[in-house]
């Protein structure tokens, strides 16, 4: 049984993509390494959340992300769990604990971070809430993967919360699963109905592969009419899981809901799951292909795509993404683009690159301002909500946290400051990250 100690080289708190991701690197460079995790089990949005698939991370011929990301995306496959970039949370739960035991990371589970002691912008040790009680943890380095930059609030480092102007934050989303659909004859209406589908189908299945449906407009106007049909939500979306005739469902609209509290959290649980038995009962009825398709499950967890976000060195913007900024000190790249799902009284927004293109991530936006030894990966990351909205997705939540991995690592191996880990040594512990 694992007996945790009261001091490790780097902590890391929250255990989505992007925490284990930082987790196993820094374990991998020989750094002691604590992950502590809410939950009894790994994945955070990736397996709470039940989200699948992976977003774009390939740009014309250019794989953007590999490392860790690449080590998880492989060992999926390889067990059955994934196929293209649709995957069961199973698989992703079953690799990242096989890579955090190779890389001899600790985990601590069903622990909570709920303060934390600052002295001269430097974090000297973090109170954890365990069933066993109250202790404190110190560490040298600290990385905040909480996906709600929990540390960083902890520890009143600077942060900011939703649209500039407006204090809006994306609409949020209860997963669901399916099987049993007629997927050939549901992409068959598809085909013969395109208006009633979103403008970026192309109709071009090959069901050999991960397929994504959007759309039913019309038969959701009519099922609205009678009242069997969440208002909030304009259009069925859904992607094949591996297993045939299985779908994940990213349909559910939760709006006006702020998700930082419990009590809205609560609220939008509710929500969420009223929405899931109105969109399954109008699938069975009213949509071909969907006769005798039958709920698997529901997510643990409503999925939340935007609360606090931390303020960085350097702040990603929606230009820097958009327009395919390149910078001296990237630790990272993508190429997804700036998708905002929108609240109640704002519009939703895709916003693409070209095609072959794609931006740096600085380890400016991963270095949390005025904060000596704290820094912040996945969905904490330092953007302006525009930038953020790009940032947030999986394999480059990935990227960054296995960037802080390798930073915090080396700060410890050299005995410097975070400050003075030279970006390039980074770059060459990330050697097949970055070319
Ligand atoms: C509905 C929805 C659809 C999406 N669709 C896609 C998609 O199709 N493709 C894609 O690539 N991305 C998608 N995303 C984005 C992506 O899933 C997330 O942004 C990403 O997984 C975030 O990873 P993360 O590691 O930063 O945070 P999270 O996965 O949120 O992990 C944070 C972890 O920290 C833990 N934690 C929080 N506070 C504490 C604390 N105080 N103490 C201890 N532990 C704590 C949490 O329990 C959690 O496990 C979607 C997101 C949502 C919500």
């Amino acid at each position: 049984m694992m007996q945790l100690r009261n001091e490790y080289d780097v902590v890391v708190a929250g255990a989505g993509i992007a925490g284990i991701s930082a987790a196993v690197k820094a374990g991998s460079l020989g750094a002691s390494v604590l992950l502590i995790e809410h939950y009894p089990f790994l994945g955070g949005m990736s397996s709470a959340g039940m989200v699948s698939p992976f977003m774009k991370s390939v740009s014309g011929d250019k794989e953007l992300v590999q490392g860790i990301y690449k080590d998880v995306e492989k060992g999926m496959r390889n067990m059955g769990g994934m196929i293209d970039n649709g995957f069961y949370s199973w698989a992703f739960r079953s690799i990242a604990n096989h890579l955090l035991h190779e890389n001899n990371v600790e985990v601590a589970y069903n622990t909570d971070v709920i303060a934390a002691e600052v002295e001269n912008g430097r974090i000297t040790f973090l109170s954890i809430a365990t069933p066993h009680g109250i202790s404190r943890l110190y560490a040298k380095q600290f990385i905040d993967t909480t996906g709600d930059a929990q540390l960083v609030a902890l520890g009143n480092f600077p942060w900011l919360k939703g649209d500039e102007k407006t204090g809006k934050l994306q609409a949020l989303t209860l997963f669901f699963r399916m099987g049993g659909i007629d997927v050939q004859k549901t992409a068959e209406y598809s085909k013969q109905h395109k208006e009633d589908f979103l403008p970026w189908m192309d109709f071009q299945y090959d069901f050999s592969r991960i397929i994504s449906i959007a759309g039913y407009k019309g038969l959701i106007e009519k099922a609205k009419k009678e009242g069997r049909f969440p208002e909030d939500v304009d259009y069925v979306f859904f992607t094949t899981l591996p297993a045939s005739g299985e779908g994940a469902f990213n349909t559910t609209n939760i709006l006006g809901i702020d998700p930082s509290s419990s009590g809205a959290l609560t609220e939008a649980e509710k929500i969420g799951h009223k929405q899931v038995a109105q969109i399954v009962d109008f699938l069975n009825r009213d949509v071909p292909g969907f006769e005798d398709a039958f709920l698997i499950d529901t997510a643990v967890q409503v999925g939340v795509r935007e609360t606090r976000r931390a303020v960085a060195q350097y702040m990603m913007t929606g230009d820097d993404i958009l327009k395919a900024a390149k910078f001296d000190d990237v630790v990272a790249r993508g190429c997804y683009g700036v998708d905002i799902h929108g609240q109640k009284d704002e519009e939703s927004r895709m916003d693409d690159l070209e095609e072959g293109a794609w931006y740096d991530i600085p380890l400016r936006s991963l270095r949390v301002k005025d904060a000596e030894n704290l820094m912040v990966a996945g969905r904490c990351i330092g953007a302006t909500r525009e930038g953020h909205a790009a940032l947030r997705i999986q394999p480059t939540a990935s990227a960054t946290g296995e960037a802080c991995g390798a930073t915090t690592a080396l700060a410890v191996k050299l005995g410097v400051a975070l400050d003075d880990v030279p970006y390039e040594r980074v770059r060459e512990e990330l050697k097949y990250n970055i070319e």
